[in-house]
């Protein structure tokens, strides 16, 4: 397994973990001992739209009926499932402190994790075995397997370092940049913060389909090219989260990723919320400067002491709390928060599993995990020029899973599922709308994988598009950015979601952020509600 390879004996960042321990500790420590956690806990992580805290007695309110938000699984006309989100790295301290386990959440881990198939027939499978990931690579390049386990090791020793200090408010950039000190620390800094995916990859390998299939990650959902400066952290940050002991690894959800905001929903009536669906909100109030509650659509209003929102800071502070109630600079620094959409998602109902060219026959191993089709980091780079011009991508970028090659679960008997995130498709078309574009696009996804598996299109009996805009109506994703915002170096620690308003609380007293647009950032990995969980808890203390 990826974890179990001998970690490098001197610890060249020692003084840089220290330090970032020190200042994360005093955060955590004090939160243990607070005696509403799980309450709370249960409360801010559900991925649901506005958790308000009213004095015994907690009510959560889901938009549309549809619970848990952009975790949720959709299911198709045809009964065919179609996910909508299919992998995960969920932290593990979530799973144990809401009993996740418990209610109906379960974590189906999956080898190999990544297959990418080239035009020319050949392939690179990566497994969580490094050493068969070396054989791999040495098919392409004899220097780049040799560069492989350092490479593998720069990660393990960030991610490290970097993951204390994803459960805590976010330490403030200007102290984080002064802890890397000494040539090792600042070329590590260098690395993360500043450098694009190209040039970090190229500083490591030769061979431009192995460096292309290390892209990937680094530019997922993100509206950046792998030349754009900063994709070297996104890089990073897709191999954050613990599953299991495991480290930087993706895993299904048994079921579909709706399971896991089922299961979170299920925890928090447990622990004694009460959970409603179908109750959007049309108004955050706020009395005498303070947040007092909500107004929903229904025109109910729900008092409270606390109200948190896991809607992205567009949402929250442009439609639904009074313009008058914020300083006018901090809602400028909102409107100029990045969440353009970069991706659609592409799901299909299959008859069977694709044949793939470089791996024929089904089912193989490489149906079982995350399916790039990515031939090189140049045509990922022009697929970003056209779209940076208000065009979807003529040959997209693909990443495809088919979960019930592992989870039959999500499909009826015999047959299958694949969810694809397709990129890049800009919010705003130009010359056309994405209603309009739907068909078009479908017809150029299902060209890009009949070239690497030609059946694909004998197999689809049926596919649906969630375009960004789709994304935005469906669950209030500002832009269908999925992130709720970019997690490029300028928007993430003390930057996210805006400068001076990293630690949850915003300028409204009672009213908090604890969704993907806070530290630290997107992804099914719950931080953001433990970390504004606690920062609330620390707030009620002595108010009661
Ligand atoms: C297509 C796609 C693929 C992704 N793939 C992955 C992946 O493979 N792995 C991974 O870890 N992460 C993935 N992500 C990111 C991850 O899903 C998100 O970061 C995470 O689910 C966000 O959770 P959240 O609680 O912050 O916000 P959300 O899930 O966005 O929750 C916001 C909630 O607010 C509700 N809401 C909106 N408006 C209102 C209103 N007015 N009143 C009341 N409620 C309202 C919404 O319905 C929703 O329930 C993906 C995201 C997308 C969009």
């Amino acid at each position: 397994m990826a974890d179990e390879s001998p970690r490098v004996p001197t610890d060249r960042f020692g003084d840089v973990r220290f330090a970032l321990t020190t200042l994360v500790l005093a955060f955590v420590v004090m939160a243990a001992a607070v005696a509403l956690k799980s309450l709370l806990l249960a409360l801010a992580h559900a991925n649901a739209g506005f958790v308000i805290y009213v004095p015994a007695l907690a009510v959560v309110a889901w938009y549309r009926g549809l619970l848990g938000g952009i975790a949720a699984t959709l299911i198709g006309a045809a009964a065919d499932a179609a996910l909508f989100v299919p992998a995960l790295a969920i932290l593990q301290a979530n799973v144990e402190d809401l009993q996740l386990r418990k209610f109906g959440y379960e974590p189906i881990l999956y080898d190999p994790q990544f297959f990418v198939p080239f035009p020319d027939g050949r392939s690179i499978t990566l497994w969580l075995d490094e050493d068969r990931n070396i054989e791999e690579i040495a098919r392409f390049s004899e220097a780049d397997a040799r560069a492989y386990p350092k490479y593998a090791q720069f990660w393990h020793e960030v991610i490290d370092l970097v993951e204390p200090t994803l459960m805590a408010p976010p330490v403030p950039i200007a102290d984080l940049f002064a802890m890397f000190s000494g040539p090792e620390a600042e070329r590590l800094l260098r690395d993360l913060f500043l450098m694009s995916a190209r040039d970090f990859l190229d500083e490591w390998f030769e061979s431009d389909q192995v460096k292309a299939a290390f892209t990937t990650q680094a530019i997922i959902g993100t509206f950046a090219g792998p030349s754009t400066p900063g994709t070297a952290y996104v890089l990073g940050h897709h191999s954050f989260g613990v599953l299991d002991g495991h480290k930087e690894i993706w895993a299904y959800s048994k079921g579909g990723m709706g399971r896991i905001t089922e299961a979170m929903a299920a925890s928090a009536e447990h622990f004694g919320a009460v959970v409603r669906t179908g109750a959007g909100v049309r108004r955050v109030l706020v009395e005498g400067g303070r947040a007092v509650g909500v107004e929903t659509d229904a025109g109910d209003t729900i008092r409270a002491r606390v109200v948190a929102s896991n809607l992205d800071p567009k949402q929250t502070f442009l439609k639904l709390v009074p313009h008058d109630a914020v300083p006018k600079e901090f809602l400028e620094s909102v409107r100029r928060i990045r969440t353009r959409g970069a991706a659609l998602k592409f799901n299909a109902a299959l008859d069977s599993l694709p044949h793939f060219t470089a791996k024929p026959g089904a089912p193989r191993p490489h149906h079982n995990g995350t399916i790039e089709i990515i031939p090189s980091v140049d045509y990922v780079e022009r697929a970003y020029d056209e779209a940076k011009y208000g065009a979807f991508s003529s040959h997209p970028f693909i990443e495809s899973q088919f979960q019930s090659a592992l989870d039959p679960s999500v499909a009826p008997p015999g047959k299958h599922t694949m969810s694809s995130f397709v990129q890049y498709a800009p919010t705003e078309l130009k010359g056309t709308t994405w209603d309009a574009f739907k068909p078009r696009a479908a017809e150029i996804v299902l060209d890009t994988i009949e070239a690497y598996a030609p059946n694909i299109r004998r197999i689809v009996r049926q596919w649906q598009i969630l375009s960004p805009v789709d994304m935005e109506r469906i669950v209030g994703l500002t832009g269908g950015n999925i992130f709720q915002g970019d997690i490029t170096p300028d928007q993430i620690f003390s930057f996210r979601p805006v400068p001076g308003w990293a630690n949850y609380r915003m300028p409204v007293p009672g009213l908090y952020l604890c969704g993907s647009a806070t530290h630290p950032g997107g992804g099914v990995v719950g931080a953001p509600g433990y970390n504004a969980a606690h920062v609330i808890l620390e707030d009620l203390k002595g108010t009661t």
